[in-house]
């Protein structure tokens, strides 16, 4: 599932490829992904330019310079992606939304499985608010994460999972985070130490900007992370079994759900 990183990567990509050139046309495949009806969309954007972008967790927003304060937000759900190409070349597989810009280039929003969505909206904090979306992992002070987390009282891993606390952590990326914070995922929040939150501060950046500079090709993360331990679809590795220790203590990793989703620590670095 594209995460903060990837959608990090994305709004880079389209920052680079995609901004000031003329929409020419918008075609859409299938409507089910359109959360605003295509008329609107294509009376809003065409003749008008994507001029900027921001991403707020695994939401990215695409300014325009349409009258109006026209944004266009994407949501990526299981498998979306972006392609930018040139009208020469055949149209890439699952581009069901595909801008076509004056010059000749497409922007292709690639939608496999059909979880992903494009809509407009006119202000980003107000759709952040009416989402109950919190700060991104990137942007949060210490004090702000202090603040969200002493206002829940349940365990810490679904409180980092969940979107009003901080946007953009998903399943793995919060087993990492406690793990590189050495802290239990089924610790209670009234019971953590305000250097325990603060070292969960230092993970959520650590864990966000090395994923983004390994462009989230997880078999590249340095040898301390967790997340080698998970098997991936698509697991480099020969032997898993040698895989299964703490990359720290040498410990072996335990297993369990935690709030409903599979959790992966280290029993010895990370206690109650
Ligand atoms: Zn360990």
């Amino acid at each position: 599932m594209p995460e903060l990183p990837e959608v990090e990567i994305y709004r880079r990509y389209l920052e680079t490829s995609s901004l000031h050139q003329p929409i020419e046309a918008i075609e859409v495949e299938d409507f089910k992904l359109l959360t605003t009806d295509l008329s609107t969309l294509q009376e809003a954007l065409i003749g008008h330019s994507f001029t900027g972008t921001s991403r707020v967790g695994k939401n990215l927003f695409v300014l325009t310079n349409a009258p109006g304060k026209v944004i266009v937000h994407m949501h990526f759900g299981m498998t979306g992606d972006l392609e930018y190409y040139h009208s020469s070349i055949t149209r890439p597989k699952y581009a069901r939304i595909v801008f076509h810009f004056r010059n000749g280039f497409n922007l292709g929003f690639i939608c496999p499985r059909k979880f992903e969505r494009i809509g407009l909206i006119h202000d980003i904090d107000t759709y952040l608010a009416q989402k109950k979306i919190g700060k991104d992992g990137l942007e949060i002070r210490l004090s702000e994460l202090t603040a969200r987390i002493r206002r829940k009282k349940a365990l810490i891993k679904p409180v980092l999972m969940d979107q009003s606390t901080v946007a953009g952590l998903g399943n793995w990326i919060v087993d990492e985070v406690l793990f590189q914070a050495r802290v239990h995922p089924e610790k209670r929040t009234e019971s953590l130490t305000d250097a325990e939150i603060e070292a969960l501060h230092d993970a959520i950046r650590l864990v966000l900007t090395t994923a983004i500079r390994h462009e989230a090709t997880y078999r590249d993360f340095p040898i301390g992370f967790l997340i080698h331990v998970r098997e991936w679809d698509d697991s480099p590795y020969d032997d898993v079994e040698a895989h299964k220790f703490c990359p720290r203590c040498g410990t072996r990793i335990e297993k369990k759900e935690v709030g409903g989703r599979t959790t992966y620590f280290c029993p010895k670095d990370q206690t109650l």
